[in-house]
């Protein structure tokens, strides 16, 4: 089973077990710990958040037009404007209209929204 794509369709939940006394949230798609502690949206880990955005059905194949992105964030359970604090300066493009934000973009913007960081770690600099 390849992480994240069966769920494409189901409204997903965040899953918050309890482990002998801890909280854990877990992964919707393959159930791994996600973090411990707090409860969180967080319904993905990031390898299947990776997937899920990478094989999100979309017309441009080249990355998310606005209302595709707005559809992704209410599915991923993330707050729009977190989202586009986080997403900050970054390159796009313009198809037909449509401004276009990239998969990977996307990715890192909605992993910093389930981790509630601030700033991206230097490694996800591009
Ligand atoms: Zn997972």
């Amino acid at each position: 089973m390849k992480h994240g794509s069966p769920i494409k369709n189901i409204n997903m939940k965040p899953i918050y077990k309890f482990n002998s006394g801890n909280g854990a949230m877990l992964c919707n798609s393959c159930s791994v710990i996600i973090s411990t502690g707090k409860k969180t949206s967080a319904l993905l880990c990031s390898k299947c958040l990776k997937t899920y955005i990478y094989e999100y059905p979309l017309k441009y194949e080249e990355g998310f037009t606005g209302k595709e992105l707005s559809e992704l964030l209410t599915k991923l359970l993330i707050v729009k404007e977190k989202f586009f604090e986080n997403l900050g300066v970054h390159t796009g493009m313009v198809i037909e209209g449509n401004s276009i934000t990239y998969h990977t973009d996307v990715f890192t913007a909605t992993k910093m929204c389930y981790e509630d960081r601030d700033s991206m770690y230097w490694w996800e600099f591009d």
